[in-house]
C-alpha cells in the first residue's frame, strides 16, 4: 500500500470504523470504484473483477456501466456475489482500529465488530455532550472528575450543579459565604484585622456593588489597647494596567463612628471576631469590567489602617 493513502474502512454497526491490515491488501481484494477492501463483492460476468455491492449503482449510474479495471461493459443482470471472496476478505487478519491508542489487538477482519465494543483503548465521545473524546479505560475517571457536564454538589447550597455551570452558580448561590481575600494582621501590638471582600454585593447592594469589610479579631494586647476601635480604614483596588502610568486605583476610607451602636463592630472583641464594618458601596460592579482590576480572576486589595494617632505602648 503506498503511503500516505487512506485506510481502507469498513462498516460495523453503521459507524464507519478504519481497517489496518497486518499484510498490506492484496490488489485484487481491492473496490476499484472506493479503493477500500471489498465488501459483500460483485463479480462482473465478462471480466471477472469485482466491486462492492455497494459501488455498484454508483458504476452503474455514473462511470457508463464499464469495467473501472478494463472498460469491458457490465450487465447489470450478469453480475453475482460472490461469497466466497467474501469469506476470504472477512479472515485477513486486522490490527484494532485503535491501535494507535495502544490496543495490541489483531484478529480476523470479521472479528472486528465484536472486539470494538470491548476495547479498552476505543475512542467514546462524552454521552453527557462535553464534547470530550476519550478511551474507554478513561471513562470513570472523565465521568467522575473530569467532564464538565459532570453533576456536582455546591457545597455552599448542596444544589445538584453541572459542574460547568457552577461558577455561574456561585454568582447567584443564596449561601454564598462572604470571601475572605486577606488575613492581614495589623502593625504588632495594635488591633489584629481580617478583611474580607464580598465580591457581588453584601445585603441590599448584592449584584449592584463591591462590598469590603474588615473586622476586629481578638489579640494578645487588647487589655493594653484603647477602645473602641477609631483608627481610619482605607481599602485600595489595585489597577494591574501593565503602563503604571495608566492605573486609576480605587480608594474607599472608612472612618469609623465610635458612638455606641457601633460597640458590636469597634469596641474590645468579646468573641473570637467582632462584626465587621467596612464600605458596603465599595465600587459599582460595573465598574470592576472597565480598566484592569480584574486580570487572570485576580483581584489585589489593600488595606490599611491610619496608625497616625496610635499611642505607642
Ligand atoms: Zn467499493
Ligand atoms: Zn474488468
Ligand atoms: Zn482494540
Ligand atoms: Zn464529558
Ligand atoms: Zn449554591
Amino acid at each position: 500500500m503506498p503511503s500516505g493513502s487512506p485506510r481502507p474502512k469498513t462498516s460495523a454497526g453503521g459507524v464507519e470504523i478504519e481497517l489496518v491490515f497486518v499484510e498490506p491488501l492484496p490488489h485484487a481484494y481491492e473496490c476499484p470504484v472506493c479503493q477500500q477492501a471489498l465488501r459483500y463483492p460483485v463479480q462482473f460476468d465478462k471480466c471477472a473483477h469485482h466491486c462492492c455491492s455497494n459501488c455498484l449503482p454508483q458504476l452503474i449510474k455514473e462511470h457508463g456501466a464499464k469495467c473501472p479495471v478494463d472498460g469491458k461493459p457490465i450487465d447489470r443482470d450478469q453480475v453475482y456475489v460472490d461469497k466466497n471472496l467474501q469469506k476470504t476478505i472477512q479472515q485477513l487478519q486486522v490490527k484494532c482500529t485503535f491501535h494507535e491508542n495502544g490496543c495490541k489487538w489483531t484478529g480476523q477482519l470479521k472479528e472486528v465488530p465484536s472486539h470494538i465494543p470491548e476495547c479498552e483503548n476505543a475512542d467514546m465521545v462524552c454521552s453527557k455532550g462535553c464534547g470530550v473524546i476519550y478511551q474507554r479505560k478513561d471513562h470513570e475517571k472523565h465521568s467522575v472528575e473530569d467532564c464538565l457536564k459532570r453533576v456536582v454538589i455546591c457545597e455552599h447550597c448542596e444544589k445538584e450543579i453541572k459542574k460547568h455551570y457552577l461558577d455561574s452558580h456561585y454568582k447567584a448561590c443564596p449561601r454564598f459565604p462572604l470571601t475572605a481575600v486577606e488575613d492581614r494582621q495589623l502593625p504588632a501590638k495594635v488591633q489584629r484585622g481580617q478583611s474580607r471582600a464580598c465580591l457581588y454585593g453584601d445585603g441590599k447592594v448584592r449584584g449592584k456593588h463591591m462590598s469590603l469589610f474588615v473586622g476586629l479579631l481578638k489579640g494578645d494586647y487588647d487589655v493594653l489597647l484603647s477602645w473602641p476601635f477609631s483608627h481610619r480604614v482605607t481599602f485600595t483596588l489595585l489597577d494591574q494596567c501593565q503602563d503604571p502610568a495608566g492605573r486609576h486605583n480605587i480608594t474607599y476610607t472608612v472612618k469609623p463612628n465610635t458612638t455606641k451602636e457601633n460597640r458590636p463592630f469597634l469596641g474590645r472583641p468579646t468573641s473570637e471576631r467582632n462584626a465587621s464594618f467596612g464600605a458596603q458601596k465599595f465600587c459599582e460592579l460595573g465598574l470592576l469590567e472597565k480598566l484592569d482590576y480584574v486580570r487572570d480572576d485576580v483581584m489585589f486589595i489593600k488595606v490599611q489602617v491610619d496608625t497616625e494617632d496610635m499611642t505607642p505602648l
